[in-house]
């Protein structure tokens, strides 16, 4: 917007030399006895001042500097700190370049960045405030603490600052594409009026619709191990990722395997794997899938397969996936390397750089780690209530929130038989569910990934499918998509073997499925494994042979039932609590300290995996008779550990 001339701008600007600072690099070093011992604000940018001074009225506490290379505009708000006596407020009338240049190491607490200037043109961005060598700058001259808070109406500029964000190592430590809805969410009037103070420019554009966005950026890794730079120990990029120290289930299975060696098969619990074993601790492998991968042409291994599966396994996989179902939604189909695949690529599909997904409390590990590694976060809502329901209150609160702040929700529900749980959605957990997404504002869309990893171990095949008549019949801001890994179902955990399949309200929605999904696996790992896909072509070719793998597999299954309902029912005698638990792999025992209670029982040669609230027992590693005696065994253990 062009600024009027303002007349005898610098006589007037000899007013206020109190507060401006001409040369803010002779200050360097000595900023906190200007302020006062007072921790230091920035605003780079400030314009007619109506943010920094509502801001500096309401922390008295804090020191602010405002910066503004327009002159003319500066004036304004140099006028408004005057009018309202503020003495918390000093000016830099400048463009800065380099805040290094202004300010030492540690100098400043917090850096607002205000409806910076887009500057579209793609030549200009390294021009831009946000760009990553600047971002990095902001991070020298703050503490530790010291946080970025970048607010703007603009999408591209916001969308293209996440990138920056991740590029220079940074980390988001909150973000909302739509401040306003969230600020009217708020109930305590005080509470709400201190959530967002409003530029100028803000009001003027958020009362013409425009969403605001925010994004709050804090230091990823402390200062000092940040520059360690004497010698290189890390050439990675970041790219958002934050991969935790050490990993849970690897140290308790590398302790099993340690005790069996040295004590024997016989003498060791492993409840740690997620795989099947039978009653000898042998893996299940179905003996007609062995059969016919082991009748598979070189052809069959050798040749690339289309990046969406071949056509014969992807009739196969719909079968598969749906049994007797017939959907009536438009079916789309992607073949993953597994179901871990077909995670990750509806994430990547179907949320934005820096949203949050969502799941239940008690959730497979991989979930958060797709989800950061892609740049994400993940949120949870409490899986039961007080009363061991599924948690239908808590999911649809935390819909609405963060539907308040992003366009594109992913909620992954693994049902049936969870991982670490063993439970299911009911029917009416599902009706509950439906509700929640029948009333989703049209405006935003939500992907429902259904996590089916374990289906075909949770009960009979039609029952464990009843559910898909209701997410077949969804709102068309509504994307269901099925995980159906061959993992479990046809024991090819190592051959990778899956597909995702959506049920859109469209064929245009169905093929934007596969056309986004295949995109993103040419990416990530081009084409799926040719040999198992048809393995599971073959099977459903040959209706003696599918029977045969049916049978097979109800075999497994029903020892697999019946180890859960032995550890169940002991559990329930000994007054052993475990979490809710209907069917499949594992049950999962509610204790504070996983760890300690993993150690404890590890001294008596049986090993349990450690979760979040939690140890996970794998029934379907364990014999019968053990899963049995199990629940006294961790009862008494827990009562040893007081
Ligand atoms: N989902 C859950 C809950 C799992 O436990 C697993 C495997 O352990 C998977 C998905 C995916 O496994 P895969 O990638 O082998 O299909």
């Amino acid at each position: 917007m062009r600024q009027r001339k303002i007349k005898n701008l610098e006589t007037k600007y000899e007013d206020y030399s109190d507060i401006i600072i001409d040369d803010p690099s002779t200050v360097k070093g000595h900023w906190s006895e200007r302020a006062g011992g007072r921790p230091i604000y920035i605003e780079i940018g400030c314009g007619k001042g109506k943010f920094i001074s509502e801001l500096a009225a309401r922390e008295p506490e804090h020191f602010f500097i405002a910066v503004e290379g327009n002159r003319s505009v500066m004036l304004r708000a140099l006028e408004k700190i005057r009018d309202a006596e503020l003495t918390n407020v000093a000016f830099a009338p400048e463009f800065v370049e380099d805040l290094t240049e202004w300010f030492d190491d540690s100098e400043a607490d917090g850096i607002y960045l205000n409806f910076s200037d887009p500057l579209p043109k793609n030549y200009w961005y390294r021009r831009r405030l946000t760009y990553r060598d600047r971002l990095k700058t902001y991070f020298k001259v703050l503490k530790d603490s010291g946080v970025v808070i970048f607010k703007t109406d603009n999408t591209g500029l916001f969308e293209w600052s996440i990138q920056e964000i991740r590029a220079a190592d940074l980390k988001i430590l909150d973000i909302t594409r739509d401040l306003h809805a969230e600020v009217l969410s708020i109930e305590d009037p005080e509470e709400r009026a201190a959530f967002n103070i409003e530029t100028e420019y803000e009001a003027k554009f958020s009362g013409l619709g425009e969403k605001i966005k925010r994004v709050v950026i804090g230091r990823r890794v402390p200062k000092d191990k940040g520059e360690e730079l004497e010698m290189i120990t890390s050439m990675a990029a970041f790219n958002g990722r934050e991969i935790p120290e050490g990993d849970r289930n690897f140290t308790a299975v590398s302790k099993a395997k340690a005790a069996i060696a040295k004590y024997g098969k016989e003498a060791v619990t492993n409840a740690t794997v997620g795989a099947l074993y039978d009653d000898e601790a042998n893996l299940v492998v179905l003996g007609s899938v062995e059969k016919t991968f082991k009748g598979l042409s070189g052809t069959d291994f050798a040749e690339y397969a289309p990046i969406a599966g071949i056509p014969g396994f992807r009739d196969a996989v719909k079968k598969a996936a749906f049994g007797s179902y017939e959907p009536k939604s438009f079916v789309g189909i992607v073949a993953t390397p597994g179901g871990t695949g077909s995670i990750s690529s509806a994430v990547n599909n179907y949320s934005c750089p820096g949203d949050r997904i969502l799941t239940h409390s008690w959730y497979w590990g991989p979930y958060k780690s797709i989800a950061v590694e892609q740049g994400k976060s993940l949120e949870t809502f409490e899986m039961f209530d007080s009363e061991g329901n599924f948690n239908i209150a808590d999911l649809e609160y935390k819909v609405s929130k963060l539907l308040r702040n992003q366009e594109y929700l992913v909620v992954i529900l693994n049902t049936p038989a969870s991982n670490p749980t063993g439970y299911s959605l009911s029917m009416d957990d599902w009706y509950g569910v439906k509700k929640i997404l029948d009333s989703v504002d049209l405006e935003k869309k939500v992907t429902l990934v259904i996590d089916a990893a374990y289906i075909d171990y949770a009960g009979e095949e039609d029952e464990v499918r009843e559910f898909l008549k209701v997410v077949d019949n969804l709102r068309a801001n509504i994307l269901p998509i099925i995980a159906y890994s061959a993992s479990k179902t046809f024991t090819m955990y190592g051959s990778r073997c899956a597909a995702m399949l959506c049920l859109a309200h469209s064929p245009a929605v169905a093929a934007e499925f596969e056309k986004v999904c295949s995109f993103f696996a040419r990416t990530a790992w081009s084409n799926s494994p040719r040999a198992p896909q048809t393995v599971i072509e073959k099977i459903y070719n040959d209706p003696d042979l599918l029977a045969e793998t049916n049978a097979e597999r109800k075999h497994w299954r029903d020892m697999l039932l019946a180890r859960g309902k032995a550890f169940e029912t002991e559990a329930a005698k000994e007054g052993l609590e475990i979490v809710p638990f209907r069917a499949g792999f594992f049950i999962t025992i509610p204790y504070k300290d996983p760890e300690a209670l993993c150690n404890a029982l590890g001294e008596k040669n049986i090993f349990l995996i450690p979760v979040d609230g939690g140890v996970r027992v794998s029934v379907a590693a364990v014999a019968e008779e053990r899963c049995r005696q199990l629940p006294a065994i961790i009862k008494e253990t827990i009562k040893e550990l007081g």
